[in-house]
């Protein structure tokens, strides 16, 4: 569950990509169907399905939930004749599925997260040679799903890109529940990398990043928003709370030593924004800029919370 929900891709729109697979799988191997699966606990969710509609189903009712415990393909010419399938809806009800080719999708670190499958109303064999074609076609889906990730990913810091970051607010916003933004930026950062040398601004950087993450939830969201300013998501935390959390944020950065520079201080400026019912994405940035700005301004190694 954990790599499957690493890949943020449960629940999302369809995307060209993958129906174009799809749509390919189910040409070259002349099925009425061709999907791209995803296990959840107790859900099988289709990113991606041609010859019909796109919908989810419950797990233990799938073929593709007994693929992903095996490791190669998984082949039936027959389900009406395999014990383990002939009572699924999809075999006794309307859809009359009889045939069904399934390889597990594996993630690079070796876990199962769904499968790519064909499956046909008529009963057929299927041949060595196409069990490895499918395969070939299980390893262009994962190529995919780890180029998103990688995608989302500042190299150096290991956060959120911005655009991921921004995305992360557009999706809080959707929900309209209580959440703040913090915008952080590195206090004369600029005189580090004069200083020292453009690496060691590079070192700062990934030990500010440390420190943050290091204060942060689960579910929190932590990007670089740009150069040296980054951007922390608090979902269901308000203003005042998450003012507590950039404080202890901001002293944890300011007590520490950081040996890649003379006096070792490294600090920060925040500005704290709860998101107002209504507000767009860019006003709730606008005013967790002014409030860093403001903290700035007003002698930095500080945080400040936007009216
Ligand atoms: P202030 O306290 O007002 O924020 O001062 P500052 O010097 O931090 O502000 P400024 O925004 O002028 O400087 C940001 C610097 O960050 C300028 C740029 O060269 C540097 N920078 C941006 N991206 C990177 C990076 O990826 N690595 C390094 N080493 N430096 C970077
Ligand atoms: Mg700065
Ligand atoms: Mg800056």
């Amino acid at each position: 569950m954990a790599a499957l929900r690493r890949y943020e891709i449960l629940d999302t729109e369809p995307e060209q990509e993958f129906d174009d697979i799809v749509s390919l799988v189910k040409s070259i191997f002349h099925t009425r169907y061709a999907s791209i699966t995803l296990i959840d606990i107790d859900r099988q969710w289709n990113k991606a399905t041609a010859g019909a509609e796109r919908r989810e189903y419950p797990r233990r009712q799938t073929f593709c939930d007994h693929t992903i415990r095996g490791s190669g393909p998984m082949a039936i010419s027959n389900a009406l004749h395999d014990s383990r399938f002939q009572h699924l809806d999809a075999v006794t009800g309307d859809a009359s599925i009889r045939s069904y080719l399934g390889v597990p999708l594996t993630s690079p670190d070796g876990y199962n997260i769904g499968a790519i499958c064909v499956f046909d109303t008529e009963m057929r064999e299927f041949s060595e040679a196409e069990k490895a074609v499918l395969q070939n076609f299980s390893k262009v889906v994962i190529s995919q799903l780890e180029l998103r990730l990688i995608a989302r990913q500042d190299s150096l810091t290991g956060s959120l890109t911005r655009r991921a970051f921004l995305e992360r607010l557009d999706r809080e916003i959707a929900t309209g529940a209580t959440a703040t933004l913090l915008m952080l930026d590195v206090d004369h950062f600029k005189a580090v990398n004069d200083t020292y040398g453009h690496s060691t601004g590079d070192e700062v950087l990934k030990a500010v990043a440390t420190t943050a993450r290091r204060n942060l939830r689960r579910g929190d969201s932590f990007g670089r928003l740009g150069g040296e300013e980054f951007g922390i998501l608090l979902s269901g935390t308000d203003g005042a709370d998450a003012l507590h959390l950039a404080e202890r944020l901001r002293s944890d950065l300011a007590g520490r030593r950081h040996a890649m520079i003379d006096n070792g201080v490294v600090t920060l400026s925040l500005g704290v924004a709860e998101h107002r019912p209504g507000e767009t994405r860019d006003e709730w940035l606008l005013r967790a800029d002014q409030a860093l700005y403001a903290a700035k301004s007003s002698g930095r190694n500080r945080s400040v919370l936007a009216r």
